[in-house]
């Protein structure tokens, strides 16, 4: 009757993630993911009350150097490796010695991806990271930081902002406008019918900054990409606004001209047969095509009163609403349970403006400034990131990840398919989770991995939470999950569990 009690004392230990990962065994080590570490240093910790004597002797028999004790924290230690000898074998030696409670490697840090950019540092923008500052609520942002830590441009990217231009000589854009291959241009006036789609609004230049300001150059704000190739295509006029020709002018030209992502912070309440089409021809090319959901006074549910782009049944179209500093809706957000996608910070916008030289940026009042407008290019940073992360994946494929990897909220329940809020280091990097299935008494133990689609994801076994033996590796559905019974478990120790991805 071994395999009862077995299945009671079942656990599922912690699902792990890269940096905080576990010395594996030898041979669990070949088919898993090993941070980097120093070949010259281990860390153990001895067991309380151990003969400090004989803990001495095993270091002279090993030639190991004490190089610091920490007396404040359990007499944890760091010893230098010996010529000759290697981290995975010493650390064995000590694990088998009976005298640590670990041994394990001196694993590399570095320094979190914190872009030097002023108004990130000072945190006004909030949506990136938010820390609670100037009355917002924790963690109410995309994870940016966190997210940079995997990936940081798209320089490859083409996305286009079909708008009211940008002002493409500003000192935070210019270095991250597309330049034709044609004619030297940076994209399309429509409204003018020349290759000058120069911003004279502000809010093209706005939704820009949004998506792709220069990253880390010392000026101004940060985008979601911190190098992107932004391709400005104006069809709204200085006092933005504008037709459908020229906006189906500006997605012919974004298709025609190597544009992987469109976005398009604008809609009309008139459905247009031929816009439609002009979006089926870029779903046709494989673009993503990011729509506002659009404002209101208050924001209204469009699935009832709808809007175009936004609520065209195309499936290349992510429409998105915008959320606050403390992740509520935002009240000029027009919402709609099948209609919108997904919601991104929108809430107390700044970003580049269209002034040159000494008005680049906004006035301080522009800090209220809200709107789908702005959450839409979060959006749109995020999947040009993404497309240069997994470069062989299509349009439907790259969505499904941005969509299975929000933040539910509560306030954007029933409000939007996802009902959850962009985060830019699940989109990247989503995390692996381990759940158990319930089996009847005596079939073998089942669990259900979840980690993000086609990705190659290896489960260990532990009988002590030192040593992991690979049993089992797959790779995941275009949902990101697969089942795992492990057959060898009927009649077998007390085991733990743990997932990680394969390199
Ligand atoms: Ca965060
Ligand atoms: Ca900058």
């Amino acid at each position: 009757m071994f395999w009862k009690q077995r299945c009671v004392e079942f656990r599922i230990w912690a699902v792990i993630a890269a940096s905080v990962f576990i010395w594996l065994t030898a041979s669990a080590r070949a088919q898993s993911t090993q941070p980097a570490y120093r070949a010259d240093r281990i860390l153990i910790q001895p067991k309380a009350g151990i003969n400090q004597a004989v803990l001495n002797n095993f270091h002279q028999a090993r030639k190991s150097e004490v190089l610091r004790t920490f007396y404040g924290i359990g007499r944890l230690q760091v010893l230098h490796v010996p010529k000759g000898e290697t981290v995975t074998s010493l650390i064995a030696q000590y694990q088998r010695s009976g005298l640590v409670e670990f041994a394990e490697p001196d694993y590399e840090i570095h320094a979190a991806a914190i872009p030097n950019d002023p108004k990130y540092t000072d945190g006004t923008l909030w949506g990136l990271n938010n820390t609670g500052q100037n009355g917002g609520t924790a963690d109410a942002d995309i994870d940016a930081p966190e997210g940079w830590d995997v990936l940081t441009a798209a320089s490859n990217i083409v996305v286009a902002v079909v708008d009211s231009g940008i002002n493409y000589t500003h000192e935070d854009l210019a270095a991250n406008m597309w330049v034709s291959p044609v004619d030297g241009s940076h994209g399309w006036n429509a409204v003018a019918t020349n290759n000058l789609p120069l911003d004279d609004n502000n809010h093209g230049s706005m939704v820009a900054g949004v998506l792709g300001a220069v990253g880390n150059n010392g000026k101004g704000v940060v985008g979601v990409a911190w190098s992107v190739q932004i391709m400005a295509c104006k069809c709204l006029t200085s006092t933005n606004t504008g037709s459908d020709s020229d906006l189906i002018a500006c997605i012919d030209y974004a298709r025609t001209n190597g544009a992987r992502i469109i976005n398009a912070s604008l809609d009309s309440p008139g459905y247009s047969q031929a816009l439609s089409n002009a979006i089926v021809a870029t779903r046709d090319a494989g673009i993503i095509f990011v729509a506002s959901a659009g404002n209101g006074n208050p924001g209204v549910n469009i699935d009832v009163s709808p809007t175009y782009p936004a609520c065209f049944q195309i499936d290349n179209i992510v429409t998105v609403a915008y959320t606050t500093r403390n992740d509520g809706l935002g009240g000029l957000s027009n919402y709609g349970e099948t209609s919108v996608d997904l919601a991104a910070p929108g809430d107390e916008v700044y970003s580049t403006s269209s002034g040159l030289t000494s008005s680049y940026y906004p006035p301080f009042s522009f800090i209220k400034i809200a709107g789908t407008s702005f959450s839409a290019p979060c959006v749109s940073g995020a999947l040009a990131l993404m497309l240069a992360k997994f470069p062989t994946e299509n349009y439907q494929q790259i969505i499904a990840r941005l969509l299975n990897a929000t933040d539910p909220l509560p306030s954007l329940a029933g409000k939007c398919v996802t009902g959850g809020r962009l985060n830019l280091h699940n989109a990247l990097s989503p995390p692996i989770k381990l759940t158990v299935i319930p089996t009847a008494s005596g079939a073998p133990f089942q669990m259900h991995l979840s980690g993000g689609p086609n990705r190659v994801c290896v489960i260990q076994v532990s009988t002590n939470l030192m040593s992991w033996m690979p049993v089992f590796t797959n790779t995941t559905s275009s949902s990101g999950v697969f089942d795992f019974a492990d057959c060898q478990s009927t009649n077998s120790a007390r085991s733990f569990y743990r997932a990680t991805a394969s390199p």
